[in-house]
């Protein structure tokens, strides 16, 4: 394994990132390359157990001549969201500096097929550089997996609908308990940027063998080391799987109860009040339509003080806030209905 620390200048002098990025070669060119990266919402740190495990073995496999495919890993692809604290809170969801989501607004190709990267020298904020040298590092990759996690959720993945259900392969290895299908976009994920990247640079538009998704490894606080080491080898055998690493070739089957559905059947759930939650529903449960999932406590101590809130309908609790205090207008809860919303979601869920 090769490493390499790269420099992203920072916009003002005296400023600077480092970049670190991890090269595996394999033994077969006809072998699939891959690309993964972790914490590019800088606060999600799942990804980065996961990858403390899976380098291990993938330097192991490399130095045994069992890598047949090359891989490019990068663990923290986000040193500028890593960096910022605010009065000893960390945010790493938002640019301090644009007030842009770090997992949006990634270059994509425009209708004549061309892309658009800013590069070293571009004058421009260091995110636009540093999601330009994402993308390139995982160019020419069909297989790419950007590691995320939620505010408290299952394991769940988002999935371009077209590589649906080839890509359930990764979610029987992950032990996933759902998958999102989408086709519409997602404000340009970093995910929604590099399937357009593979998508124009394919050869008559045959994606058959490519995988490129958002992993969403349950919740923010699910870090450790039983459950990276987990991820880490349902990964590792889903690259066997695809013939990265050389191995045992057969996939799993998915788990009993897997939930795949298109994006719009994803019941966004707001808080009708802002206050205290109380939940009475937590992600992986089944609910049905009706069902007290949760109440607001407005004024406590008080019978007419809590405000009730219902599944809308029968459904899968996909995730929930992490934090107990709400606003009026937050999202409370993720719920995957047995029946697609006519109004659903067709882009990113969230912010
Ligand atoms: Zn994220």
């Amino acid at each position: 394994m090769k490493t390499e620390i790269e420099t992203i200048p920072g916009e003002t002098p005296g400023i600077a990132y480092e970049l670190i990025v991890h090269h595996l070669s394999g033994s077969d060119p006809a072998a699939p390359r891959v690309y993964i990266q972790s914490a590019l919402h800088a606060d999600e740190r799942p990804g980065v157990a996961v990858m403390h495990y899976l380098i291990p073995m993938l330097e192991h496999a490399e130095a045994e001549g069992r890598l047949l495919g090359s891989l490019t890993l990068v663990p923290h692809a986000n040193p500028i969201g890593a960096a910022q604290h605010l009065f000893s809170n960390h945010m790493g969801r938002f640019s301090g500096a644009t007030r842009v989501n770090f997992n949006r607004d990634f270059p994509v190709p425009g209708k004549d097929g061309v892309r658009h990267l800013d590069n070293a020298s571009s004058a421009t904020f260091a995110e636009r550089r540093l999601k330009s040298r994402l993308l390139e590092l995982a160019d020419g990759c069909p297989i790419v997996l950007d590691l995320h996690c939620d505010d408290e959720g299952v394991q769940y993945l988002y999935v371009p609908e077209i590589l649906w259900p080839e890509m359930s392969d990764l979610a029987a290895c992950l032990d996933a308990e759902a998958a999102l299908l989408w086709d519409k976009g997602s404000d340009r994920a970093f995910e929604e940027a590099a399937f357009e990247q593979m998508r124009a640079s394919a050869a008559d538009g045959d994606l058959s063998g490519h995988c490129v998704t958002t992993v969403e490894l349950r919740g923010q606080i699910d870090v450790d080391a039983q459950t990276g080491l987990k991820d880490a080898e349902g990964i590792y055998r889903f690259l066997q799987a695809r013939g990265v690493v050389a191995g045992d070739a057969a996939a799993p089957d998915l788990r009993g109860g897997f939930v795949g559905k298109p994006i719009r059947h994803v019941d966004m759930i707001e808080a009708p009040a802002g206050g205290t939650i109380l939940f009475h529903a937590k992600p992986g449960d089944r609910v049905e339509a009706g069902q007290l999932i949760a109440e607001i406590v407005v004024n406590p101590g008080f019978k007419d003080g809590c405000v009730e809130v219902r599944a809308p309908q029968g459904g899968f609790v996909l995730t929930r806030r992490a934090r107990r205090f709400i606003r009026m207008g937050d999202n409370l809860f993720k719920i995957i209905g047995d029946e697609a919303l006519v109004a659903g979601y067709e882009g990113a869920l969230e912010d």
